[in-house]
C-alpha cells in the first residue's frame, strides 16, 4: 500500500483533510481517487490506514479506517557522522542510510573536506536532506525520518558524547589492528552507536588522534579502500546486521 506523510494527522470524528504537496501528488500525479485505500503517516509515529471519500485538486477527504501499528525501532540507535561530500554522493548516503534505519546524522566539515557552503547554501542543503531523508522513509516504512542535524565542523561533534552507553567508533583505512566487525562482535551490543565516516580525501593522522582522544575508537573495514559514501552505507548496514534489525528477529 502506498504512503503518504502529513504534518499533523487532525481528526475530525474519523475522517482527515489532506492538502498541500501531498494532496496534489495523491491526486495529479498518482491519480488516485475515491476507494483508494493508503497509509497515512504524521512521521511522529501515528499512523493510519485510510480510504479516499473524495480527491479535489486542493484538498483530499479521507476515512481513517484504523490505526495501524508501528513496527518496533531497532534495538540499536545509530548515529552517522559524515564529513560533507559532493553533492551527489552526500544525497546517495542520506537516502541509503535512512533506508537501513540510522537514526540521527551530523553532517560537518573537517581539513580535507572539498565542498565548503555557505551559511545560506548551508541552509538549503539541509533542507534538502531533510527532504530525502523524508521521501526514504515513506519509501521504506520506517516510523520517523532520520534526524539532519545543521552543518558542523569535526571538533566541535566530537565533544558532545558523553553517553555511557554508546560505542563510538571512527572509520579510518589506515586503522591496521582493530576493525569494525570484531569490536561489535567483541563488545556487548550498546543502546547508542555513533560512527565517523571522512570526505573523499579522508582524514589527516592529526585529525584522527583528536577524536580519539575524544573516545572514538579507530577501526578498518577491511584493506580495500572504500569511497567514503561505500564505507558510511557499509557501516551502517553492518550496525544493524550485528546488534540491529536486519532480521526478522529482534533482540
Ligand atoms: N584517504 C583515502 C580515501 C579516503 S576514503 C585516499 O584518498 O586514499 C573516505 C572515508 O571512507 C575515509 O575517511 C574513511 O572514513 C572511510 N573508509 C574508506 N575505506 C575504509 C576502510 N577500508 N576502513 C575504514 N574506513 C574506510
Amino acid at each position: 500500500m502506498r504512503r503518504f506523510f502529513i504534518e499533523e494527522i487532525k481528526e475530525r470524528g474519523n475522517t482527515c483533510i489532506i492538502s498541500g504537496a501531498e494532496a496534489k501528488h495523491i491526486t495529479r500525479v498518482l491519480r488516485m481517487g475515491r476507494r483508494d485505500r493508503f497509509i497515512l503517516m504524521d512521521g511522529k509515529g501515528a499512523r493510519f490506514q485510510a480510504v479516499i471519500d473524495s480527491a479535489g485538486r486542493q484538498e483530499v477527504l479521507v476515512t481513517l479506517e484504523k490505526p495501524l501499528p508501528a513496527p518496533p525501532h531497532s534495538p540499536v540507535d545509530i548515529t552517522l557522522c559524515q564529513s560533507l561530500l559532493k553533492s551527489r554522493p552526500m544525497d546517495f548516503v542520506i537516502q541509503k542510510t535512512s533506508e537501513l534505519g540510522v537514526d540521527h546524522i551530523f553532517p560537518f566539515s573537517s581539513e580535507r573536506t572539498v565542498t565548503r557552503l555557505d551559511d545560506n547554501r548551508s541552509a538549503n542543503r539541509v533542507r534538502h536532506w531533510r527532504e530525502i531523508a523524508r521521501s526514504a522513509t515513506k519509501q521504506s516504512d520506517r516510523v520517523t525520518p532520520a534526524e539532519i542535524v545543521p552543518l558542523s565542523s569535526l571538533m566541535n561533534l566530537t565533544g558532545q558524547w558523553k553517553k555511557k552507553d554508546a560505542l563510538k567508533v571512527i572509520l579510518w583505512e589506515e586503522e591496521d589492528s582493530k576493525d569494525l566487525k570484531g569490536l561489535l562482535r567483541a563488545s556487548s551490543p550498546a543502546k547508542h552507536f555513533i560512527g565517523i565516516v571522512g570526505p573523499e580525501g579522508g582524514f589527516s593522522r592529526e585529525e584522527v588522534e583528536i577524536v580519539n582522544e575524544a573516545g572514538f575508537i579507530s577501526v578498518s573495514m577491511g584493506r580495500r579502500i572504500l569511497r567514503a559514501e561505500t564505507a558510511a552505507i557499509t557501516m551502517v548496514a553492518i550496525v544493524q546486521y550485528e546488534w540491529g534489525d536486519l532480521s526478522l528477529n529482534e533482540k
